[in-house]
């Protein structure tokens, strides 16, 4: 389609994650996809993961020469991975007549505090990016990196292309910011476990954050949180079968704009689980003021973090503490409340780590009573035990053994008219 000048044609942000760049052949296919959006009327901004397991290649090379691993090296070493994908995207591009110029986060303006491997963006200024736009030409921008105000180079942390993406999308005021992965958007259970799990054509800011806390691998929650913050609309889909995805969207939007306009909205939206927990009990602790703020304190000291706590009701003055913690920090958690046990004047430590927790996800929850009761009776037929409860008003979560997970997912699915 020509373009005439003055008049402005609608930008997406289009993010494509390591997966979809992880070869020559898959650039160039992500190229065509690129070329043909821009060949249909849009503007376009293409945000790059590093290739495959690159990241993961030059972290493990670090670790090879280093032990104490400096953190602005470290951040000067892993946003190389994104400047590769970026310049080979522009290249398969050249040959296909797009004309295109690549960025690396500091050239696109994405300022950042100047938190090393983690840091946080703090402006958006985007010239660089709007002049190549003007121009005529596709800009591609490294994912995940920033420069800090003392002009350091930073890195957003893991997954942060997702980032850079949804804060391109607000500051040039694109239309939508499209995140292509492996998968072809969110679904109603994992795939995996579920057959007859089904692609959600819409879904909320909120309850993809949700789903997001309760193990849902895909995209990083802090993007969601930017683009709800920000209101920009999300669609997540695949890079491999190129077809439409999930579109993330305001609460306010998907009343609108339902998916299927003669449905009510559903009680239910989506079964997550995850596997990735660990229960930790402290028993017989005094109930008395303070004695979990101590023991939440040292953990957050050991930077462990804390997902579900459940404490009983006391029993001649003393109570059992339970809390779920990510597997990767048990030993650290174990170690930290037993060396605590004598100051909270606890009995034991127990560490459980066959745990596993299933969640049900749906904004329609808010106005359908009886979801809890449905729920904890299609466990229940199955034979499944709760061992620990935790509810938002859009997601319930339990925690049971991890060798039902699977059945307590396909079971809900089907009693809540999934499949
Ligand atoms: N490549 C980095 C990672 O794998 C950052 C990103 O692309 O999101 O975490
Ligand atoms: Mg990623």
């Amino acid at each position: 389609m020509a373009r005439y000048a003055g008049t402005p044609v609608p930008l997406v942000v289009q993010k494509f994650g390591g997966t979809s760049v992880a070869d020559a052949e898959r650039i160039r296919s992500v190229a065509d996809h690129v070329a043909r959006t821009r060949r249909h009327g849009n503007d376009v901004v293409v945000v790059v993961s590093a290739m495959g397991k690159e990241t993961d290649e030059l972290l493990w090379l670090a670790g090879e020469v280093s032990s104490t691993l400096p953190r602005r090296e470290l951040d000067m070493l892993i946003t190389a991975g994104e400047r590769k994908s970026m310049a080979l995207l522009c290249m398969a591009l050249s040959d296909l007549d797009c004309p295109a110029a690549s960025f690396t986060g500091s050239q696109a303006g994405l300022i950042t505090d100047g938190n090393h491997t983690r840091a946080k963006i703090l402006t958006v200024r985007g010239e660089r990016l709007r002049e190549a736009l003007a121009a005529g030409r596709v800009p591609v921008v490294a994912g995940a990196q920033g420069v800090s105000e003392e002009r350091e180079i930073t890195f957003l942390g893991r997954g942060g292309s997702d980032t850079t993406a949804v804060a391109l999308a607000h500051a040039l005021g694109a239309e939508a910011c499209e995140i292509y992965t492996d998968v072809s958007g969110v679904f109603t259970a994992d795939p995996r476990l579920v057959h007859s799990a089904r692609r959600v054509g819409q879904i909320t800011f909120e309850e993809l954050l949700e789903m997001c806390a309760a193990g849902c691998p895909k995209p990083e929650i802090r993007s969601v949180e930017y683009a709800r913050n920000h209101g920009v609309r999300l669609h997540v889909r695949s890079s491999f079968t190129w077809e439409p995805g999930t579109w993330v969207v305001s609460d306010e939007e998907a009343a609108n704009h339902p998916e299927d306009p003669r449905m009510e909205r559903p009680m239910v939206t989506a079964i997550a689980h995850d596997t990735s927990e660990a229960k930790l009990t402290v028993t017989r602790v005094p109930d008395r003021p303070g004695i979990a703020a101590r023991l939440l304190r040292s953990l957050a000291d050991e930077h462990v973090n804390v997902d579900m706590i459940v404490q009983n009701v006391s029993l001649q003055g003393t109570t059992d503490i339970s809390f779920t913690v990510p597997k990767a920090d048990l030993a650290v958690a174990l170690a930290t409340a037993k060396d605590h046990a004598a100051e909270l004047e606890a009995a034991e430590v127990l560490a459980d780590s066959e745990i596993a927790t299933v969640s049900l996800i749906g904004a329609g929850m808010k106005t359908h009573p009886g979801v809890t009761a449905t729920m904890f009776g299609t466990l229940a037929a199955e034979g499944i035990n709760i061992e620990m409860i935790s509810t938002s008003p859009i997601r319930i979560s339990c925690v049971v053994r991890s060798a039902v997970v699977e059945r307590a997912v396909q079971s809900l699915h089907t009693a809540f008219g999934l499949s």
